[in-house]
């Protein structure tokens, strides 16, 4: 626990006007937005400049203060949201949030860590240009949070992680240093690759303060279509059909099921555009495709009806199904995550084998199974019951991951894609990593924070 000196130092830098000690306040930063993690701490500080971040750092490194580098804070992991013991520091980034250049030539933007996903999507657009990264949390995620949890989204099949649209860092240290790793180089074989360990370190290595992001051309026009299909093993001939024909012009390819149609139109009171229900539904984006794919795919493939979305509202709407998914699920109830991935050939029958083996194991259970079907990335998240105890329903989630898991070891998957490890799966690593690996990720961790400050307890065991 920080002793009271400690906590007036920290204070002290940011100003009191910026160090929140008093509960009511406190909430949006000590609890997730689902309520499903939910913590302590004695004090959040918003500091406004990356000098600020590396005095903070500098007084926890002396004093052995405990930080949890925080952004939008919707992380599914807990890697963000402090524990229960009331010892940890919360250090939000949300008021870096200038954009320092955007250049146009050398299509690279240079943004700080608290600026919102969509803000730089927005700026990137201005500038006639395309900031790719896409989730259906971007009004509220940060780009220290997407660079932290090596984000991944809508659009990755086509232009990666969040890893692969980052060229430069700056990070503040454990003791407070800063590295200005801020450089706009496509190639640079100079050593050890110190971005790309802070990439996806969930904020145990450094604290990002600001990065240089890859910036793309817009593309001229967008093809917008939403397919249903019979099974999930149509879903992936379409999808690989969509891949051929299009000629790398794929920019995303979604999966939804049914039950998540039923979902959005019960809790947001979505209209599913196809006429014909279906099990499944495939939502495809091209970008500068040559005209005509669409209506070729749905003439060979195994689609039973389909719309093309005519207009950028009819778009919005499309994508609206499947953006809301997530949080339609909130008001079923009780729900179990996966967020996995697998090769995108064992997809259909990771599905099937999946929805068996939890509806078998836990009865009524429901999957709601919907992802990025490019990159091989499901969320098997399961509804409880209809009219069962929502905590007794949770209470099984270890059990239910066992049943989940074991399937996409069986079928050499990750048991998260997108995610992260945070607080939610460590316990995992052991199960999924060597002994050489976890050697190696200590060593690391020891060598960037060899007090342990920083965000203590995620990532690993
Ligand atoms: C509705 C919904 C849909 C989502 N869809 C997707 C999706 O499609 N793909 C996907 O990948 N994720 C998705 N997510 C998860 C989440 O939005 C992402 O992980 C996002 O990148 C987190 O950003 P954040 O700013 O909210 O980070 P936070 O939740 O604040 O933090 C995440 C982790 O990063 C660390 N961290 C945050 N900022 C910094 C920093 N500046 N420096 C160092 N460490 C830091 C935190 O300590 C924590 O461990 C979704 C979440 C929701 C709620």
């Amino acid at each position: 626990m920080p002793t009271q000196e400690t906590i007036l130092q920290l204070i002290k830098v940011v100003g009191e006007a910026h160090a929140i000690t008093n509960l009511e306040d406190m909430s949006p930063y000590t609890t997730e937005w689902r309520g499903l993690w939910t913590g302590k701490t004695p004090l959040v500080l918003r500091p406004a400049s990356t000098d600020e971040v590396a005095r903070i750092m500098a007084i926890a490194s002396a004093t052995g203060t405990r930080i949890v580098p925080q952004g939008g804070h919707t992380g599914l992991v807990g890697g963000g949201t402090p524990t229960d013991n009331g010892e940890e520091v919360v250090l939000s980034l949300s008021r870096l949030n200038r954009v320092r250049e955007v250049d146009a030539e050398d299509l690279s933007m240079t943004v700080e860590a608290g600026c919102t996903l969509q803000s730089v999507q927005a700026i990137a657009e201005k500038a006639g240009l395309l900031f790719p990264l896409s989730l259906a949390s971007e009004g509220s995620c940060q780009i220290g949070g997407n660079l932290a949890s090596n984000a991944g989204g809508l659009n990755v099949l086509a232009y990666g992680n969040a890893r692969d649209l980052c060229l430069g860092l700056e990070v503040v240290l454990a003791d407070g240093r800063v590295w200005n790793g801020l450089r706009k180089l496509r190639k640079d074989n100079t050593g050890y690759d110190l971005k790309n360990l802070f990439i996806g370190s969930e904020g145990t290595l450094g604290v990002i303060t600001a990065a240089v992001l890859k910036l793309f051309p817009r593309p001229k026009t967008v093809e917008t279509a939403l397919f249903a299909v019979p099974s999930a093993t149509a879903a992936i001939a379409l999808f690989n059909a969509l891949k051929s024909a299009s000629n790398s012009s794929l920019t995303a390819c979604e999966l939804l099921p049914d039950i998540g149609m039923e979902f959005t139109a019960r809790h947001f009171g979505l209209r599913n555009p196809v006429a014909t229900q279906a099990p499944w539904y495939v939502l495809a984006e091209l970008s500068d495709a040559t005209p005509g794919v669409l209506e070729k795919v749905f003439g060979t493939c195994d689609v039973s009806d389909a719309v093309i979305a005519q207009s950028e509202q009819q778009r919005v709407e499309i994508w609206d199904l499947r953006e809301k998914l997530s949080e339609s699920q909130k008001p079923e109830g009780g729900s179990i995550k996966h967020d996995i991935s697998v090769p995108v050939s064992r997809i259909a029958l990771f599905i099937e084998q999946a929805s068996q083996a939890v509806t078998a194991a836990f009865p009524g259970a429901r999957p709601v199974c919907f992802g990025h079907i490019g990159d091989g990335n499901l969320h098997f998240n399961v509804s409880q019951p209809v009219g069962a105890d929502k905590q007794v329903f949770l209470d099984q989630w270890e059990a239910m991951n066992d049943v989940v898991f074991a399937l996409v070891k069986k079928h050499s998957g990750s048991i998260s894609a997108e995610h992260g490890i945070g607080r939610l799966k460590r316990h995992r690593m052991t199960e999924i990593k060597s002994t050489v690996e976890l050697d190696l990720m200590r060593s690391m961790k020891a060598a960037f924070d060899p007090h342990g400050i920083l965000n203590p307890g995620r990532v690993l065991p």
